[in-house]
């Protein structure tokens, strides 16, 4: 996600923050790269240009030039107006009416509306969205139009563990809705999610068939599936339909792919509704609500502490858990820690997926992957393998001396042994801040 503007805006800011002292003219040149950077990120010309005027006059004004650290000042200044082009808060699903709550997933054909409906149901019914109560779910896809497309989701279904309302062959979209309403009340589901059909291409027979369904079926929430990859056409889409129905929100599909990220960027400000998720493949499990300030944090390479926890929590035991809690309270973190997290992150999803959530981790991940990915996870726990009881307790121990014994020992070369100690020390940098966010246990309380 957001792989180029990231790298781009990155050389930016290490320019300005290179230097003890900035003029005006450094300002405006850095704000003539940005904009560029953005534009290639594919966002919105106006939203750009808008985006670098606000800087512009903050960074200029407030006697930020004459602070100590002005290129730090600039570089959060940008942070806090990228947080604000996507959209400030976290935007929840609202789900608090009479049950059942029924939200409806509008999109066109291909966009990624049936898996994205999966994916939800998954998260409501076992209990990780909505105040991370368990919810019960039922769906019912409204697509007579593509062959099998209620089949697709009966299978989904199945997978996540979410019941699906049985076929009948013949009924039209309306009567569905209908018969599904009738079916969620009469069994007591919480959470009602219609599958509409999708189209090629935005039509008024489309349109109208959406405001029917939704008549009958007043959703809590209509959510529109988009694929970021389509870039400001997913942003015209988005503005096509939210003029003819009450979206309440965006999910934005294939973030994965997604390098440039400028449906992301201009999403809010074009259409004023805000991304409540992303997806990120096509794994049921693939799925992120969207928090804007983690968001920025990625991109400027300043990492994204949070989602990083959050995604540990998700697949570590219990045990682990509490032990890694019990170190972050003390801000600990030596060699062995080191090697149960690459342990870890191999079960996680490898580097790669975690790199780009850690702080000042952004380049190296560009490193890591030459370097040949995930079996930079076994040399380095070969690595780790190599090196005393002593040494791994005390990693600060391991002299050039060390080094080389290290390498020798795990058929590695002391350039790896000291990527593994910057990592490591890295690691422990995001350990000691999320210390003093009150540990893991406070961080899961902000989480709610
Ligand atoms: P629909 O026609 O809008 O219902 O689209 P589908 O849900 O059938 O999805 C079309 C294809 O996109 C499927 O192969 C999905 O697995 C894939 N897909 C959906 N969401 C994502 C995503 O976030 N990332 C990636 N990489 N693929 C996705």
């Amino acid at each position: 996600m957001f792989e180029s503007l990231s790298d781009r805006l990155g050389g930016v800011f290490d320019r300005l923050r290179g230097r003890g002292a900035l003029t005006e003219a450094d300002v405006r040149g850095a704000m003539r790269e940005v904009r560029v950077a953005l534009l290639e990120a594919d966002v919105a010309l106006p939203v750009a240009r808008d985006f670098v005027d606000k800087v512009t006059e903050q960074a200029i004004g407030h006697n930020v030039l004459r602070s100590v650290t002005p290129g730090q000042q600039v570089v959060k200044i940008v942070h806090d107006a990228l947080v604000a082009m996507l959209g400030a808060d976290e935007s929840a699903l609202l789900l608090d009416v009479t049950p059942p709550a029924v939200v409806m997933m509008v999109g066109l054909q291909g966009s990624g509306k049936t898996t994205t409906t999966a994916k939800i149901a998954k998260r409501l019914s076992t209990g990780s969205l909505a105040g991370r109560e368990r919810k019960k779910v039922l769906m019912a896809s409204l697509d007579v139009n593509r062959p099998a497309a209620q089949e697709q989701l009966a299978t989904l279904g199945t997978q996540v563990e979410v019941a699906t309302l049985p076929i009948v062959a013949g009924q039209q979209p309306v009567e569905i809705a209908r018969r599904a309403l009738q079916a969620a009340k009469l069994q007591g589901y919480d959470v009602l999610m219609l599958d509409t059909a999708g189209r090629l291409h935005v039509d008024q027979a489309l349109m109208d068939e959406m405001k029917a369904v939704a008549d009958i079926a007043r959703p809590a929430e209509i959510l529109l599936v988009v694929d970021s990859l389509t870039g400001q056409d997913a942003v015209n889409v988005a503005q096509n339909f939210s003029d003819q129905v009450p979206l309440t929100g965006v999910v934005l599909t294939r973030m994965d792919g997604d390098a440039r990220g400028g449906a992301a960027l201009s999403m809010r400000s074009v259409t004023g509704k805000p991304i409540k998720f992303a997806g990120t493949g096509e794994k049921m499990d693939a799925l992120e609500a969207f928090h804007p300030e983690r968001v920025a944090g990625r991109i400027l390479g300043m990492g994204d502490v949070v989602s990083l926890v959050e995604r540990a929590a998700e697949s570590i035991q219990v045990e682990d858990a509490e032990r890694m809690a019990a170190k972050m309270a003390k801000g600990q973190f030596d060699m062995n820690d080191l090697r149960g997290q690459l342990a870890q992150m191999r079960r996680m999803g490898g580097l790669g997926a975690l790199a780009g959530m850690m702080p000042g981790m952004k380049k190296a991940q560009g490193a890591l992957a030459q370097a040949g990915g995930d079996k930079v996870l076994i040399h380095m726990d070969a690595m780790i393998g190599s090196m005393t009881v002593k040494e791994r307790g005390k990693p600060e121990l391991i002299n050039a001396k060390r080094k080389i014994r290290i390498a020798k020992g795990s058929g590695t070369t002391v350039q790896e042994v000291n990527k593994l100690l910057k990592m490591h020390q890295e690691m422990s940098t995001a350990m000691k801040k999320i210390k003093k966010m009150g540990g893991l246990k406070g961080m899961m309380a902000m989480l709610g």
